[in-house]
């Protein structure tokens, strides 16, 4: 099994993310992942398992016995929850997934109140957590920093793993999973997701959970995408290689009424303007067409659902929220249930709770 303390670091950074996988994993029997950095690491098999494993402690946490159960299993490991990135429901669904599971945690929410303020290195700062905590889980602004962090802690004296909670404008694979969850839930009971048409709207360029969830959809046999956005902001050309590289159907377009009137799935993001580099560049863009709404509503087939990773600003009507094809309120929960899952397997409890008898 690859192991990320025979690599250099320069050696592993210039892998592909296909060459990095082995490295994540926990071992070469179970490739679940140790350290979780992108979506390239899920293949169907582990969808399906924790996807499964969501379901179960989902089942398990309904009763008072058997959440006491659940918050057993790990009651004696610590996360450190670092975020120098605003985050609301991605941090409070990992510290919820937390909490199912019994680990305590910690957070820093702002570099300025870490030592990172008096001019500490990110690196320094993450290797002092691991000094405390059993687990990091980290939203960063940076790229490629949960990857250095990862190959930094399993060449140190306590190697921890890292769960990458959104980084830079590059991947966001727990979103991803999240996602994959809602849809396979959406569609269990209706021919599954085999087949589907998923169409992505809004801010395709920078939008790191169209990113991860395509990559996650190249899993299920036959889906076709949709990428719908202004052309500005159209998806990238490394996720169209990758696309292409798999032979996986896709199309850029620019009418959402259209694709509304095909897809299975509609997924829509907000403008991420954060990423401007010149300020107010994205306002110039003309986005008006690509607002989900009463008449893309009035298109969609019943058993179709809108999904958004949120946060929303207005490229969904309000008027659409109460329709049972909104599934963006419960993508929230299913996040909450499919972290618990990841967290748990990392720590190697996948057995234990698939086989409690609860
Ligand atoms: N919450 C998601 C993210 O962190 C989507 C967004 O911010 O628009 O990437």
């Amino acid at each position: 099994m690859a192991n990320l303390t025979e690599i250099s670091w320069k050696e592993f950074s210039s892998l592909s993310l296909e060459g990095k996988r082995p490295y994540l994993m926990q071992s070469a029997e179970d490739p679940m992942p140790y350290h979780t950095l992108f979506a390239q690491q899920f293949d169907r098999a582990l969808l399906d398992r924790l996807c499964a494993l969501s379901n179960r402690i989902r089942f398990i946490n309904k009763s008072k016995e058997g959440a006491l159960y659940l918050k057993n299993v790990l009651a004696h490991k610590r996360a450190m929850l670092y975020f120098s990135q605003p985050s609301s429901r991605t941090f409070l669904s990992h510290l919820a997934a937390c909490q199912i599971l019994g680990i305590t945690t910690g957070s820093v929410r702002d570099a300025a109140t870490a030592s990172e303020f008096k001019g500490e290195s990110r690196e320094d700062s993450i290797r002092t957590f691991s000094s405390y905590f059993d687990m990091i889980i980290m939203r960063s602004p940076e790229q490629g920093l949960a990857e250095k962090m990862s190959w930094e802690l399993s060449n140190s004296s306590r190697p921890i793993p890292i769960l990458n909670a959104g980084s830079g404008k590059d991947q966001h694979p727990t979103q991803a999973l999240l996602d994959i969850y809602t849809l396979v839930r959406s569609f269990e009971e209706k021919g599954g997701l085999d087949g589907r048409v998923v169409t992505f709207c809004g801010d395709l360029l920078r939008g790191r959970t169209v990113r991860s969830l395509s990559y996650l959809l190249t899993n299920f046999k036959d889906v076709k995408q949709i990428f719908v956005a202004p052309k500005e902001l159209q998806v990238s050309d490394d996720v169209k290689s990758f696309l292409d590289a798999k032979g996986v159907k896709y199309e850029l377009s620019d009418d959402l009424k259209a694709a509304s009137s095909v897809s299975d799935a509609v997924y829509m993001t907000r403008i991420q303007d954060e990423w401007d580099t010149n300020k107010g560049e994205s306002a110039k863009i003309d986005t008006s067409r690509f607002k989900f709404g009463a008449e893309e509503l009035a298109l969609l087939g019943k058993d179709a659902v809108i999904m958004h990773p949120l946060p929303r600003r207005d490229e969904i009507a309000t008027c659409c929220d109460h329709d049972p094809r909104a599934m963006y309120w419960r993508q929230m929960r299913n996040g909450m249930w499919i972290r618990a899952a990841l967290i748990a397997a990392t720590f190697g409890h996948e057995r234990t709770i698939m086989e409690c008898g609860y």
